[in-house]
């Protein structure tokens, strides 16, 4: 088919390799670790995060400074003055900064501060934005859409990467279905099936996926087993006081547990 061509494996055999620098890569046969707030709250808690992520060998930090809120009226992020601390820190401590772009016009103002540019599951089909995202030489990471097809999100991959930019990791976050006993219901099914047709690293989000503190770290084993690059997960120390996604946001304990279980699941897979 036409629907996508060059991020198909019939296109490109060898896996593509993301390297964000100083020893950092999202690349097949490795597991990638990205954990951080849902929001970027304050300098104290970009301190705080960063911190835990260095005692537990995470390199990438994600966070929103520019969030997509299904209410107008719930926290809408610090923007690009949270950035630019998060910055300052993240570089200090060797920390790879993992960013939603929400809009074209922020992608220049963004992109001194950002290693990897985050699309969101409601902007999975703004064209005009993965157009631009074409465009430039950073890493971009693609969530599936809300309600998009394995398909829908390999042809918003290729919208990018033939654009020119091939630096691009494919993110299974959930989809809505009729279940309504999770947040969103993760199609650990996307994990192999987009391996099998795309040379792009795939990461799987359990935060978002399952949307339940509790039961987020099988989600995340889960998606190591699927045969995923790498997970991206929500972490905060006290999360019943996060500004927002507090009930699937793992605390500085549980994650550290995770994050050892991910590397030692992975070791046997
Ligand atoms: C997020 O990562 O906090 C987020 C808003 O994710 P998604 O776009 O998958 O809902
Ligand atoms: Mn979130």
């Amino acid at each position: 088919s036409d629907d996508y061509k060059l991020v198909s494996k019939k296109w490109k055999v060898k896996p593509t390799c993301i390297d964000l620098g100083g020893g950092v890569t999202i690349k097949d046969g490795d597991m990638a670790i990205m954990a951080g707030p849902c929001s970027i709250e304050s300098e104290e808690q970009i301190l705080d995060v960063i911190g835990h992520l260095k005692e537990n060998g995470i390199r990438m930090m994600r966070g929103g400074v520019f969030k997509p809120r299904s209410s107008p009226y719930a926290f809408r992020g610090l923007g690009m003055e949270g950035l630019r601390l998060w910055y300052q820190h993240a570089k200090a401590a060797g920390i790879k900064i993992v960013t939603e772009v929400m809009q074209v016009s922020q992608i220049e103002e963004m992109h001194d501060y950002v290693d990897v540019f985050q699309v969101g599951a409601r902007n999975t089909q703004n064209f005009n934005l993965l157009d631009e995202l074409g465009k430039i030489d950073k890493a971009v990471l693609i969530k599936r859409g809300i309600s998009g097809t394995i398909e829908e999100l390999l042809q918003s991959a290729e919208y990018v990467f033939s654009g020119g930019n091939e630096k691009l990791i494919l993110c299974e976050r959930g989809i809505r279905t009729y279940e309504r006993a999770s947040r969103n219901t993760l199609d650990l099914n996307a994990v192999p099936i987009l391996k099998s047709k795309s040379h792009l690293p795939v990461v799987v989000d359990p935060s978002h996926g399952i949307g339940i503190r509790d039961f987020v770290a099988q989600m995340a084993l889960s998606g190591v087993m699927s045969g995923a690059d790498g997970i991206i997960y929500e972490v905060h120390r006290d999360p019943d006081k996060a500004y927002s996604d507090g009930q699937q946001t793992l605390n500085f304990a549980q994650s550290a547990l995770l994050a050892e279980q991910i590397r030692k699941t992975f070791a046997m897979r």
